[in-house]
């Protein structure tokens, strides 16, 4: 059981990304479909700049990572041959006194007696196996033949495309290939917010590389997806990594290593990193009848490469952010009066929005027109926000609450009313220390592009 500062440190969570519009429950004003969430115009933006941050460090500035986008459908035979429409399920259990239905690693073992979680009751069916797919029919026709499912993992896509792209881009071992994609499970019990949902997005690389590479570069990959967590603003010490045990792993992977985080709700896993020997692609070559060997010209052998394959999960990378982001501290309100101030520490870059643009007042003219000019300066080159209405700290307050690291505001100064050398300067304000510095329009681009890189 959490404490119950974390578990009430959740519900604010929760309710500030309703209430700001990170997040909403799916389908809400029909009672919402369990599991599925809709990001909102804040959350669509942070959930954006994690996935840009990805894409920009494992494929634009790697020589050894392409890049595709595999549909959502695919032929059902996939599905046969990776071995998920035989074994890809949970053991479930049901509860006859409350006809709940559980994981079964969810039932509670109370002094050696199994006992229903949500009611107490001992009367419990036998664990049986439930297939997470969501089956659908393709066509007309809904009958054995035109059955399949909707992806429970993007990696499929990126196996049986293997020989595709190694033909297109020319790459040589070791080299990976990368997507960021939706996938569903029909997940017994979804919960803790976004973490466990039945529709969420993965970001995957399969790396490809020779047998005797595999280990290392496990390693090398761990180490690598670590430091991507960190370089997104999330410490250290609440990242752990678990050494999946031999009994635990898929019977073909060589090493697993579970990167988890410490959530309110308690330490749980963002990132799978395995080594996955070369199962998939000889199981889909098997399948298929197609080679999908690749041919050394060095050494002038055939072989299935192995692979090893970091695989994140967007939804849960969010979550983790908004949770190590939120804070609150004590600062002083309009009259000097010290009030909770509720702020998101995102880093600047995967705030949603870098930086509001304020006119000290919304009454006069020249501020208004000169805020505004600053708003379309910034904007190509980040997301910027305009907000005029309120007193100012007021203003602040609400862009903490969101996460933007940096506020600018235009006062008679910048108007050169009060001393001509402070003419085309404003205050840049800092989210986290709060302080204020003066500094040139001109030089505003620079400056901020360079803190939110
Ligand atoms: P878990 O044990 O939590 O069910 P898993 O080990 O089955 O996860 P993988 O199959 O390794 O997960 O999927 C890779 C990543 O995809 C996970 O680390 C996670 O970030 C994400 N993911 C998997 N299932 C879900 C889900 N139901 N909701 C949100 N994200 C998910």
């Amino acid at each position: 059981m959490s404490a119950p500062s974390d578990h009430q440190r959740m519900e604010k969570i929760v309710s500030l990304c309703k209430r700001r519009g990170f997040i909403f429950q799916s389908s809400e004003i029909y009672g919402g479909l369990n599991g599925c969430w809709d990001y909102g115009p804040l959350g669509v933006e942070l959930k954006r700049n994690v996935k840009n941050y990805w894409w920009r460090v494992m494929v634009h500035e790697r020589d050894d990572v392409v890049g595709m986008d595999g549909s959502i459908l695919m032929n059902c035979a996939v599905w046969k041959a990776s071995g998920h429409e035989d074994t890809f399920s949970d053991p479930m259990v049901d509860c006859r006194s409350c006809k709940a239905r559980l994981r079964a690693d969810q039932i509670v073992n109370k002094k050696g007696e199994k006992q229903c979680p949500v009611c107490g009751g001992k009367d419990l069916t036998a664990p049986r196996a439930f297939n997470l797919m969501f089956k659908t029919y393709v066509g007309a026709t809904e009958d054995e033949s035109s059955i399949t499912y909707l992806r429970p993992e993007t990696a499929q896509a990126i196996f049986v495309q293997f020989k595709n792209i190694l033909e297109v881009s020319r790459k040589k071992l070791p080299f990976g290939i990368a997507q960021i994609g939706k996938a569903f499970r029909n997940e017994i019990n979804p919960r803790n917010f976004t973490f466990r949902s039945r529709e969420f997005e993965q970001m995957e690389l399969e790396y490809f590389c020779r047998a005797e590479e595999g280990m290392d570069l496990l390693a090398y990959w761990l180490k690598e997806r670590l430091k991507f967590y960190q370089d997104i603003g999330i410490a250290r010490d609440r990242l752990h990594v678990l050494d999946v045990p031999e009994d635990e792993r898929a019977f073909y992977s060589k090493g697993t290593f579970d990167i988890e985080y410490e959530f309110p709700f308690g330490r749980q896993e963002l990132e799978g990193v395995a080594y996955r020997t070369d199962y998939d692609l000889s199981q889909h070559q098997k399948a298929s009848g197609k080679s999908l060997e690749y041919f050394d010209e060095e050494t002038k052998q055939k072989f299935i490469p192995h692979v090893v394959e970091p695989s994140a999960g967007v939804d849960r990378t969010v979550l983790a952010l908004i949770c190590e982001a939120y804070s609150e501290d004590e600062a002083p309100d309009e009259k000097g009066k010290m009030e909770t101030r509720v702020v998101l520490r995102f880093h600047p870059r995967v705030a949603p929005i870098k930086c509001a643009v304020f006119p000290l007042l919304k009454n006069k003219e020249e501020l208004v027109a000169k805020a505004k000019e600053i708003v379309n300066l910034l904007r190509p080159h980040m997301n910027v926000f305009y907000d005029e209405s309120g007193a100012i700290g007021r203003r602040y307050r609400r862009q903490d609450e969101i996460g933007t690291p940096f506020g600018v505001t235009v006062d008679f100064e910048t108007l050169g009313e009060k001393d001509a050398v402070l003419r085309d300067t404003v205050t840049l304000r800092d989210r986290d220390s709060m302080k204020q510095e003066r500094v040139k329009i001109s030089e505003l681009i620079h400056l901020l592009s360079s803190r939110i890189a």
